[in-house]
């Protein structure tokens, strides 16, 4: 059997065990055809089954969530981990709540970040979970009962060497430490290991908070680089405004860009003079109001309901921080237009697979999620060494850590691309380099 029998082979499998978990299946489709020249190459990995293997989460939890809302009504929400590989490392990656979160929303975010934490190079495997939980315009104590409830369950699947969450959309450092307040209550246990973005009091890490957006904009100067330009002078269009949105703004600017539109799921606004971040930062970490706010603030902005639009605004780069399936085939037709140079991915799975065909054959520069986006997944492990030897960092010790990691991964995936003949396409590149070290270890562990 060669790589491209095999690979059909098991995606035939794989379409079949999990019929209609859409995103799933395409975050599987999407990795699984740029393999095909690894398998050619090293038939060891078709031998030992690492493709049934590996799109096959070791573990799934789902739980029940029940909790009172500030009425005193009975409310319950359902509950995800899925424990999907851990080969290299204790499983990691964060819980999302929103309203649509489901099963094949978990696992596409699992087995994405299968191959994002293998290339940070740290040693983590990966897993994610949730709940279909709307943290919009709850009260404090709703969420915190909210909380936990969800660690009520999760805190017997958890474990600084077993699995180690952190957050994601909808779980941010009130979210975590809620969660990790009633873990060390419950379990007896004082490991704060067991989380990731941590407040800086009990044992978080300098930059986390950052660290996703930071490492988005170091990934995307590496890319603009290597293809002799810059961030220096450029329009950005950053859709989101949650904490990825906001520090790729920051870090952005600080490389001499100018951001002229952000979102969030209520619309977008724009502004030709540059997105004032202070006044993005109190909105939406301080008072946590809409982003249309914005234009009663700032003259000369406009706010634009719905957020597809936001890819009309001509700009030099994209960075899509919002959410999977932001960009559809038109969009990416609209950006492509408008004389784009490089979209880079801060969300998960933010750009169709049609539109990034529309990307790469128009020559596009394209930073695909699990290596643009993988700074924060890789400072929290730089959060849980800080734990395990009892110290911290300081700010810049972190952000050289992180700025290493970013260019190595960039550096690896471009090697990878090239080594299996596809050179300039870093999608291949991350998939190629993130698997190729999982799979290693996972042929040496044996049939597990
Ligand atoms: N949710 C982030 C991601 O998608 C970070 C996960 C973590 O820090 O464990 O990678």
């Amino acid at each position: 059997m060669n790589g491209k029998q095999y690979v059909e082979k098991v995606l035939e499998e794989v379409k079949k065990r999990n019929n209609g978990e859409v995103e799933f299946l395409d975050a599987v489709t999407e990795v699984m055809e740029s393999l095909v020249p690894v398998f050619d190459k090293n038939p060891k990995f078709i031998e030992s089954g690492i493709l049934e293997r590996i799109t096959e989460p070791e573990r799934q939890i789902f739980f029940r969530v029940p909790w009172v809302d500030d009425n005193g009504d009975v409310k319950v929400n359902r509950g995800f981990r899925i424990q999907f590989n851990s080969a290299i490392g204790p499983y990691k990656g964060g819980l999302r709540f929103h309203p649509t979160v489901n099963q094949s929303i978990v696992k596409f975010l699992g087995f994405e970040q299968i191959f994002k934490n293998s290339l940070t190079g740290l040693p983590i495997g990966g897993g994610k979970g949730g709940s279909d939980f709307d943290p919009k315009g709850k009260s404090d104590n709703e969420i915190m009962r909210f909380c936990q409830s969800f660690m009520a369950e999760l805190y017997k699947h958890i474990g600084s060497d077993i699995d180690v969450p952190a957050g994601d959309i909808g779980v941010g450092g009130r979210e975590i430490g809620y969660l990790y307040g009633y873990y060390k209550k419950i379990s007896g246990q004082n490991t704060p290991g067991v989380l990731t973005g941590k407040g800086l009091t009990f044992g978080g890490s300098l930059i986390r908070t950052e660290a996703t957006g930071y490492g988005l904009v170091y990934f995307t100067e590496e890319m603009l680089k290597a293809n002799g330009t810059s961030f220096s002078g450029k329009d950005v269009v950053i859709s989101g405004s949650g904490n990825v949105a906001i520090y790729a703004h920051e870090k952005a600017t600080e490389l001499g860009a100018k951001v002229i539109a952000m979102s969030d799921s209520s619309g977008y606004i724009v502004d030709l003079n540059g997105i004032n971040l202070d006044v993005i930062k109190d909105l939406k970490e301080v008072k946590r109001a809409r982003i249309k706010e914005y234009v009663n603030i700032v003259k000369d902005s406009k706010f634009v309901e719905g957020h597809r639009g936001i890819w009309e605004v001509k700009c030099d780069i994209a960075l899509p921080c919002a959410t999977q399936g932001e960009i559809n085939k038109d969009s990416a037709e609209i950006l492509v237009k408008n004389g784009v140079v490089a979209v880079s991915e801060g969300a998960n799975m933010p750009s169709s697979l049609e539109a990034i065909k529309v990307f790469q054959s128009a020559g596009v520069l394209f930073g695909p999620a699990k290596a643009a986006n993988a700074g924060g997944v890789a400072c929290s492990a730089l959060e849980m060494s800080q734990n395990s030897m009892r110290l911290s960092w300081t700010r810049e010790e972190v952000d050289e850590k992180l700025k290493d990691i970013m260019v190595n991964i960039y550096k690896n995936s471009s090697d990878a691309a090239k080594e299996y003949e596809m050179e300039g396409n870093i999608l291949a590149g991350a998939n190629i380099a993130g698997f190729l070290k999982v799979a290693e270890a996972m042929h040496a562990q044996g049939i597990v």
